[in-house]
């Protein structure tokens, strides 16, 4: 078990007659020992070839990787001490699980046939796989399968644990409990893990901390929690949480902030914060917008509900701001979000006055896109820091 250090790891890859494409540029994450890291981002922001890179399937460009206090730039991958775990479970078909699971010890230790033996029973004891040993992959449920794929991780005993997308060719509710099963495993194991996923829940729940990429540049490193509630910039914050959080651009008049529908006034301390800029995007979660009794508060706003999706034990609920005599629904418009409680009846045509709290609020530079205010928390001291 190692910590593992990314330190300005770039990947160009050269096109034959077109641009470079800089697929990853100048990453630079710590993972201490033990620790689980998600690296979540969307398609084609560099995650995989940033694991491929830690693996040693792909090149680096530039920057340096250690594992431990080791530089492994140009260790060939099977001397790393890595075990990777892949989307498509890639086990051989004509061989057993005890044989999936042995064979690498087989081909690049010299253990001896007993050990091997001992250290398969074991981890396919740990993983409830026991009984499907003398299966072959094909006769295997899609979850069973990745078992065996963790199970044939584990017994190389890595210093470090790489997964790409290991869990999404699982139905839901298998994912589910996969998803606990495997923070359990890891935290037992305390092998040092990078787990690759596009899936924000998955980023959310398994992770100490998660790395955020965009277009191959890292937007912020931090816990769930953290990503959550105090986002480095409009990027992550409409990256993670679903539904997503309701963005306006807005013009700032003195301590007024001027959006297309609605004028928010701020108090001086958060028009404080906003330095001088100029155009400002304002935020707020959808569990943020309340529905009230009254309409005539500083952050009160008319709106009509446009529709209902009801979930189970909350709905999502989108509304329209409507001005002073204007017709009740404008089509065009683009709604936001409200997230209530699902015992609330509420229905589309329904007028209704939304507030939205200054404390809720998240206000972010427009023309960069970082975050100069975020929401403020009852219990900012008492965020876990992992
Ligand atoms: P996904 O979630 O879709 O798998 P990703 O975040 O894992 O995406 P990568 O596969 O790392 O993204 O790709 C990052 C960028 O590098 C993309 O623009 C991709 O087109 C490009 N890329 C990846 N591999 C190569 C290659 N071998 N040659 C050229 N460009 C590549």
């Amino acid at each position: 078990m190692s910590k593992l250090t990314l330190d300005g790891l770039t990947k160009v890859f050269g096109q034959s007659g077109g641009d470079d494409v800089v697929a990853v540029d100048d990453l630079s994450i710590d993972v201490d020992d033990g620790k689980f890291l998600v690296l979540v981002g969307p398609s084609g922001c560099g995650k995989s070839t940033t694991l491929r890179m830690i693996a040693g399937l792909e090149s680096i460009t530039d920057g340096r990787l250690s594992i431990g206090e080791t530089t492994v730039n140009d260790v060939p991958p099977q001397e790393r001490n890595i075990a990777m775990v892949f989307q498509s479970y890639a086990l051989y078909p004509h061989m057993t699980v005890r044989e999936n699971m042995s064979f690498g010890l087989e081909e690049s230790t010299n253990m001896p046939d007993s050990e091997i033996e001992r250290t398969v029973d074991d981890a396919a004891e740990m993983l409830g796989i026991s009984d499907l040993l003398d299966r072959k992959p094909g006769e295997l449920s899609g979850g069973q399968q990745q078992r065996v794929a963790l199970g044939r991780a584990i017994v190389r005993d890595p210093e470090v644990f790489l997964m790409d997308e290991p869990l999404s060719n699982l139905d839901a509710k298998l994912r589910s409990q996969m998803r606990t099963e495997l923070q359990r495993l890891q935290e037992d194991l305390g092998v040092t893990t990078v787990y690759v996923t596009h899936d924000q829940t998955e980023a959310m729940t398994m992770g100490d901390r998660i790395a955020i990429l965009n277009d191959g540049k890292l937007q912020q490193v931090a816990t769930p929690i953290e990503a959550y509630h105090q986002p480095a910039n409009r990027f992550v914050a409409g990256f993670i949480g679903e539904p997503s959080m309701n963005f306006f651009e807005t013009t700032r008049n003195g301590d007024v902030l001027v959006a297309e529908r609605f004028e928010y006034p701020l108090s001086s301390e958060t028009a404080d914060e906003l330095g001088d800029a100029e155009h400002v995007t304002f935020g707020v979660r959808p569990e943020d917008v309340e529905l009230v009794a009254s309409g005539s508060g500083d952050h009160e706003f008319q709106t009509i509900v446009d529709v209902v999706e009801p979930m189970g034990n909350e709905n999502n609920v989108y509304l329209q701001f409507v001005g002073e005599g204007e017709a009740k629904l404008m089509e065009e418009r683009e709604p936001f979000v409200a997230t209530l409680s699902g015992m609330r009846t509420i229905e589309a045509g329904d007028e209704v006055v939304a507030r939205i709290p200054e404390d809720a609020i998240h206000l972010f530079d427009s023309d960069t896109g970082i975050a100069l205010r975020n929401r403020r928390l009852d219990r900012e001291a008492a965020l876990p820091s992992r």
